[in-house]
């Protein structure tokens, strides 16, 4: 399978290539060229199988031989061994079809893990046959440093340097990145806001220079390819858990940066029955406005309760935008330069595709309290945005609907208490978190100072 830009200038490139690099040359982000289509009776035949086994199926035609299918299975099985639950991806029934989809069973109580720890083994195969090194540099606000430094520690050819604005991370998400041994892993806390974070990391990543030769720049963040297609299997387990292929299934997804809810739309476009795809976002509803009014526009950062979708722009959605353009990479690109709205066609296509809803800061402490009150269940904010849109997106109550929950509570405190109830307690592998050494530099909030912090340790 090959993989072209979304902006139609770079070449095509190969799954390894697209695994070990970041955004194309023409500032585009890869797509797989054709997608593998799986008839109603195929996807029937999977009923059963574990996360792993199905993981291999779902992932196994976009790797397309670059890796050997027998290493590819121990990679994915050695991936989805660290998380706590035997089942992965459990749902959990709040209701008559309602359910929860509980994506934190990772190292890092997030769903991020997913992806991570997968995406960890595999540049771990691919360095060590090609006997190469990289560097991973990415910036975080919380819940992708600590899963990709989880994800990266083992990885004997990569070096990773995460940046956090310092100061700006909770405690929690700060120690869960600060404490990961290793020393290829890197902390720099950086005198600015998450904004001068990417915005250091975008400048980095476009010029290399600062590294020693043969040494390139891998992205983390969900502009990697490897990062969707892994999260593209749950999708599938969840929907096989409730009936397969024979029933159709929704999914509330919690978005910010449209990485977790473009993974849905493929598994639909993959064949998977989902009746409705419905995009969970807080205030910053970039998302929303085009999906209600047509409108794609920034507007100010604004900082919520669920802190990993508080965003401006959301990258990923470019990745849906060119399929909506017909795959014409002019055209997006056009749309990306200087569009506010599209054709009011093309706007009733994606309607078809996508619901969506808007949740403030006041609803989601509302919800985390009714469903504890419902059910004695505890939602992070993240999630409780997510079954606020199914509740109110949802057009057919005879259809299962499956809202994914992406973090753990314990991680988000503050909205936990808000809402008036109890903090729950740390898991047992994290008990101790409050008394790890944390390890992390504070650097100034400039690209000179995170290129020579990075070549000072390499
Ligand atoms: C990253 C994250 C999200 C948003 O993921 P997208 O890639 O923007 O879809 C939602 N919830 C949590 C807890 C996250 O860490």
């Amino acid at each position: 399978m090959r993989y072209i830009s979304t902006r139609g200038k770079s070449p095509a490139q190969s799954f390894e290539q697209v695994l070990l690099t970041g955004l194309a040359p023409d500032g585009g982000l890869y797509v797989p060229e054709t997608l593998p289509h799986y008839t109603a009776a195929e996807i029937v035949q999977w009923t059963g199988l574990s996360y792993p086994e199905l993981a291999l199926k779902i992932v196994s035609p976009f790797v397309d031989g670059a890796i050997p299918e027998s290493k590819l299975k121990e990679l994915i099985d050695k991936s989805y061994q660290s998380f706590s639950h035997k089942a992965v991806a459990p749902l959990h029934m709040l209701g008559a079809n309602e359910w929860i989809l509980e994506l934190y069973c990772g190292p890092t109580l997030a769903f991020k893990d997913f992806a991570l720890q997968l995406l960890g083994h595999l540049l771990d195969y691919v360095l060590t046959k090609n006997n190469q090194k990289v560097v991973i540099l990415g910036a975080t606000s919380g819940d992708t440093g600590s899963a990709a430094l989880e994800g990266c520690r083992h990885c004997e050819n990569v070096d990773i340097f995460i940046l956090h604005p310092y100061q700006r991370v909770s405690e929690v998400q700060r120690r869960q990145m600060t404490t990961v041994p290793g020393n290829n892993v890197h902390n720099i806390a950086v005198r600015g806001n998450f904004d001068d974070c990417q915005r250091i990391v975008k400048a980095a990543f476009g010029d290399q220079s600062f590294l020693p030769q043969g040494r390139q720049l891998v992205a983390v963040n969900s502009i990697n390819w490897a990062r969707i297609m892994a999260q593209i299997v749950y999708y599938f387990y969840a929907a096989l858990q409730l009936g397969g292929a024979q029933r159709q299934v929704s999914f509330s997804v919690p978005t910010g940066n449209f990485g977790d809810i473009y993974a849905g739309y493929l598994a639909k476009q993959m064949g998977l029955p989902i009746a409705q795809l419905i995009i969970a976002t807080n205030s910053n509803d970039i998302l929303h406005r085009f999906m209600s009014r047509n409108e794609y526009a920034q507007s100010p950062l604004q900082h919520t309760l669920s802190p990993s979708m508080d965003i401006m722009v959301s990258s990923n959605f470019e990745r849906y935008l060119f399929d909506m353009f017909g795959r014409d990479g002019d055209a997006l690109t056009k749309f990306m330069t200087e569009g506010h709205a599209v054709d009011p066609a093309l706007w009733q296509q994606a309607r078809q595709i996508f619901a969506s809803a808007a949740v403030n800061d006041e609803v989601t402490c509302d919800v985390i309290r009714e469903v504890y009150a419902e059910t004695a269940f505890l939602i992070d904010p993240h999630t409780a945005v997510g079954v606020k849109a199914a509740r109110e997106c949802n057009a057919d109550t005879s259809i299962p609907m499956i809202t994914l929950a992406t973090a753990h509570p314990v991680k988000f405190a503050d909205a936990v208490t808000r809402a008036g109830l109890e903090n729950p307690e740390l898991p047992e592998h994290m008990r101790d978190l409050f008394d790890r050494e944390e390890r992390y530099s504070v650097v100034d909030n400039t690209l000179s100072a995170v290129t020579s912090y990075v070549q000072s340790h390499l």
